[in-house]
């Protein structure tokens, strides 16, 4: 999995990511980390208003390296959310 050349993409998904003049660095970066983890919790489809904070507005889920999820737990956030949106907790993505 490529660690870099993917910061363009991220910007036409989560729209408020833009800092194009900046030069492309990140100024107020904010140290991310894994949610999950931190809240020793797993991803839960039972638990939609958690997984909903993983996703875009329209649904789409966001990226790991956005939320700053671990890998581990964002496969297993994936799985929850397609679950969820199976149960109609939560959308598809819309559009
Ligand atoms: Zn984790």
């Amino acid at each position: 999995m490529p660690m870099h050349d993917e910061k363009e993409n991220m910007n036409a998904e989560a729209g408020s990511f833009r800092d194009k003049k900046m030069g492309g660095k990140r100024t107020n970066f904010k140290k991310k980390v894994c949610k999950f983890c931190a809240q020793k919790i797993e991803p839960d489809y039972k638990n939609p208003d958690m997984l909903r904070r993983c996703t875009t507005e329209r649904g789409k889920i966001l990226p790991a390296r956005i939320t700053g999820t671990c890998a581990k737990h964002q496969r297993a956030l994936t799985q929850e959310i397609k679950r969820a949106r199976v149960l109609a907790y939560l959308p598809f993505d819309k559009q």
